[in-house]
């Protein structure tokens, strides 16, 4: 059986890509990669289906992210290695097109069930805090040292999953690697300033704005948050990142899950759940084609805001149900 670690080792080129909107997770997991296969002399390129967020400029002082045009060929590979997700739908239009390459799809996630998505090799576990901890620990079998770029891309993975090791993810292993990867000289206090202290002017009253969107539904066990396009066209237009409502209201006294709702401009909506506590949000989104972690889930709904609304209320109403059931 070919493994994971055979394919980096004998297969000669790869291209590097992830999910849409890559977040700090999957760029920092194809930084980590690309230079592993770099140290290895394989030509490697991350094609991304989106371009980067401008928090993460700093990356690309050392690492050059490229992302798909329809109109531009895409760069010579053997192998395409999906990192931080582990189905092409989830890859944009880029994603119909790696389909059609036919070439070798690899997946390296830590998420539930990614090992039956449509890599053909993987390297998946779900109980892994980052895709970057898992590029991490392939430089060790591998017996590849992590260089300085390296490191910073797995510490960004870290950051960004554990929120800077607050949630309930950030094991041993996170901070045995996060202890290792800032004595070999990582700066986390630039890279959190280059993350979040370059806001746009607007994005104080955005921040306000959106804030007071929120609903407590469910006896104030829900707090939900809809975002209208008219809304999502003026955050956007100021780079602002819409998830920073999610911290406060899961800060709520009684609160046990935080819904942010985005109307898209293709007419669907992309919902985020958090939970605290012991509610399954996964299952949740489940419903409707998502995926994620149990207390952190995302889906792309084909509906209307009005209805995604609904539905998310009577899917977390059911999840709040099963764990009192299984409490009782
Ligand atoms: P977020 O809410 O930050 O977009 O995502 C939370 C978690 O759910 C992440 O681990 C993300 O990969 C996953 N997720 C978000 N949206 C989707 C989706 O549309 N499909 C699947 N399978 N997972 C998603
Ligand atoms: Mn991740």
């Amino acid at each position: 059986m070919t493994t994971f670690l055979d394919v980096l080792r004998r297969r000669s080129s790869f291209l590097l890509t992830g999910h849409e909107n890559p977040d700090g997770d999957c760029l920092g997991a194809q930084v980590a990669l690309f230079r592993l296969l770099r140290a290895l002399g394989k030509p490697v390129h991350i094609v991304n289906p989106d371009p980067i967020g401008k928090g993460f400029d700093f990356l690309q002082q050392h690492t050059p992210f490229g992302h798909a045009r329809a109109d531009t060929p895409l760069p010579e590979f053997e192998v395409a290695v999906l990192l931080d997700c582990c189905q092409l739908s989830r890859v944009g239009a880029l994603g119909q097109r790696l389909a059609q390459s036919g070439k070798t799809i690899a997946v390296i996630d830590h998420h539930v069930g990614s090992d039956r998505g449509d890599g053909t090799v993987c390297y998946v576990d779900p109980t892994a805090a980052a895709t970057g901890a898992l590029v991490r620990r392939i430089h060790r079998e591998l017996g590849v040292p992590l260089s300085r770029a390296a490191a910073e891309g797995v510490f960004l993975s870290l950051v960004a999953d554990t929120g800077w090791f607050r949630y309930s993810n950030a094991d041993a292993e996170v901070f045995a690697m996060a202890s290792e990867l800032v004595a070999s000289g990582v700066d986390g206090s630039r890279i959190y300033d280059a993350l979040y202290r370059r806001n746009h002017p607007d994005s104080a009253t955005l921040l306000a704005e959106t804030l007071q969107r929120h609903r407590l539904r469910l006896s104030g066990k829900l707090a939900m948050v809809a975002l209208d396009k008219a809304l999502m066209e003026r955050c956007a237009r100021a780079d602002f990142d819409t998830d920073a409502v999610l911290d406060p209201l899961r800060s709520l006294d009684g609160v046990e899950v935080v819904a942010l709702l985005k109307e898209r401009f293709d007419g669907t909506v992309k919902c985020s759940l958090r939970a605290r506590a012991d509610v399954d949000v996964q299952q949740v989104v489940a419903a409707f084609g998502g995926g994620g972690h149990k207390k952190a889930a995302g889906a792309t709904m084909k509906m209307t805001l009005a209805e995604a609304e609904a539905a998310i209320e009577v899917g977390v109403q059911k999840a709040i149900a099963l764990v009192g059931a299984r409490r009782a």
